[in-house]
């Protein structure tokens, strides 16, 4: 039987941080071995589910490279089906009509709480035979006796007395079914293997494997992933910073950092921190996940998409890049090859956001110059270092960095000062104070003509701010 695994999202917002984790494991352990990996959308909460929300997750699915092999699947679609498992269920008197009202259920309720008790269902119309013209729901026959056992492949043996489960709704009064009923339907007919999935559902799986053996469908294996946690300890919420994909994208993360941060937080190979994908579906093991839940942390993961800003395909680096330079307005077509300017400047960014920004010099003229760096570079003699500098400049016939450096030095030759003397109100002049590379590239990129430009405006700026 082909392995196969799923992610089951509910479209209920973004895909946030959580939900990759999740997807990106099911993912993995699908590619790992050769499998099938499903995309489900858990949509019947008609009244939380958008269709934005599923527009959300494809772009964040899609955005992070989990390519899905089935699906996308919705239950929505699937009601007929749903409602087919229910009547079987009934037929054979493994489900039955309940007509309890709120009132009766409230009422036990309290006295379970006030005797210290767990609230579950008494059972009351196990044996009513009630009509189906009167309101109900429809709930499952839980067996009363033994206990279901699994073996979750992340956290061992998992064992519950069938006493602690009540007889749990499978329909609901307006017909409509419930999760533990359609996620079991559709795990079963999708033909899924191993069921990977976040341990908020923990509780929820003796109950669905009664509902497999009462189907007399195989039961699936179960990997039930620990959930992460904010720095200061609590589950990871909006409290913490951006918890949707798609902000990082918007900040300025690369998907393969992301899914790099996503797949150390709980699995770790050794102590390998970078993982390309082909590695991580190479090396992937769901016994080698934590048990324990892991802390998201930022600082690190800003770590790892400055590893991927500095060492990766400069052409693809670029490529990310340019909608950031848009977004400043920037058209990189008109100007310096991108991709020189990744390689020139990749060292100095964490994000692509910070890349856009420190590169923008290049393409135009910055508004004003950094404060303290032009309080350093332009003081004392600088302007008419920068006139010198400009006539050997402005005299050269090939911009090329070997010339370019030439003239800087030969005019802190002329001078008899140091290179820092003219280098630095040079250096300001042109990029305005923007981290930036050795000054012959930065000037050969920058170009001649707004080269000289940029001088003569900092000649002008030294000698009116005296
Ligand atoms: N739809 C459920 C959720 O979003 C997941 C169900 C499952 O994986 O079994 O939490």
């Amino acid at each position: 039987m082909t392995l196969k695994t799923r992610f089951a999202p509910s479209p209920t917002g973004y895909l946030h941080v959580g939900g990759a984790r999740t997807a990106l494991f099911s993912w993995l352990h699908a590619r790992h071995h050769g499998g099938r990996f499903v995309l489900r959308i858990e949509d019947t909460d008609l009244e939380r589910s958008t269709a934005e929300s599923v527009n959300a997750i494809l772009e964040g699915m899609t955005w992070l490279g989990l390519e899905y092999d089935e699906g996308p699947f919705y239950q929505t679609h699937r009601f007929d089906r749903y409602n087919q498992v229910i009547d079987a269920l009934l037929e054979k008197g493994l489900a039955y009509r309940c007509s309890c009202s709120k009132e009766r259920l409230e009422k036990l309720r309290e006295e379970q709480m006030a005797a210290k008790q767990k609230p579950r269902y008494d059972g009351h119309c196990r044996d009513r035979d009630v009509s189906p013209d009167e309101p109900h729901v429809i709930r499952f026959r839980n067996p009363l006796e033994g206990e279901v056992e699994f073996q979750d492949l992340i956290r061992g043996r998992i064992a519950v007395s069938n006493a602690e489960l009540d007889d749990l709704i499978i329909r609901r009064s307006d017909g409509s079914p419930t999760y533990n009923l359609t996620v079991v339907v559709d795990d079963h007919d999708m033909g899924i293997t191993h069921v990977i999935r976040g341990d908020d559902h923990i509780n929820n799986t003796p109950r669905q494997i009664n509902l497999y053996q009462a189907m007399g469908w195989e039961v699936p294996q179960f990997a039930h992933v620990p959930m992460i946690l904010g720095e200061d300890g609590s589950r990871l919420s909006k409290r913490h910073g951006a918890v949707s994909v798609m902000q990082y994208k918007e900040q300025g993360y690369l998907p393969e950092a992301l899914l790099n941060y996503l797949v150390r937080l709980g699995w770790s190979h050794g102590d390998q921190e970078i993982f390309s994908v082909d590695e991580m579906i190479e090396r992937f093991d769901l016994k080698d996940v934590n048990r324990a839940p892991s802390t998201f942390n930022t600082e690190k993961l800003k770590w790892l998409n400055q590893q991927y800003i500095i060492h990766g395909d400069p052409a693809r680096v670029a490529h990310l890049v340019s909608p950031h330079m848009g977004d400043l307005g920037i058209d990189p077509a008109q100007g310096p090859d991108l991709v020189e300017v990744v390689k020139a400047q990749r060292e100095r960014a964490a994000t692509l956001v910070e890349l856009a920004q420190i590169s923008a010099f290049y393409y135009r003229d910055f508004e004003q110059y950094d404060e303290k760096a032009a309080k350093k570079a332009f003081k004392g003699e600088a302007d008419q270092a920068l006139r010198a500098v400009r006539e050997r400049l402005a005299a050269l016939e090939d911009w090329q960095r070997e010339p370019l450096h030439q003239a800087v030095t030969d005019t802190v030759e002329a001078l008899g000062v140091g290179f820092g003397k003219v280098a630095m109100p040079l250096r300001v002049a042109v990029t305005g104070g923007s981290p930036s590379p050795d000054l012959d590239l930065t000037l050969h990129l920058v170009g001649r003509e707004a080269t000289l430009r940029r001088i003569d405006r900092a000649i002008e700026f030294i000698q009116s701010n005296r």
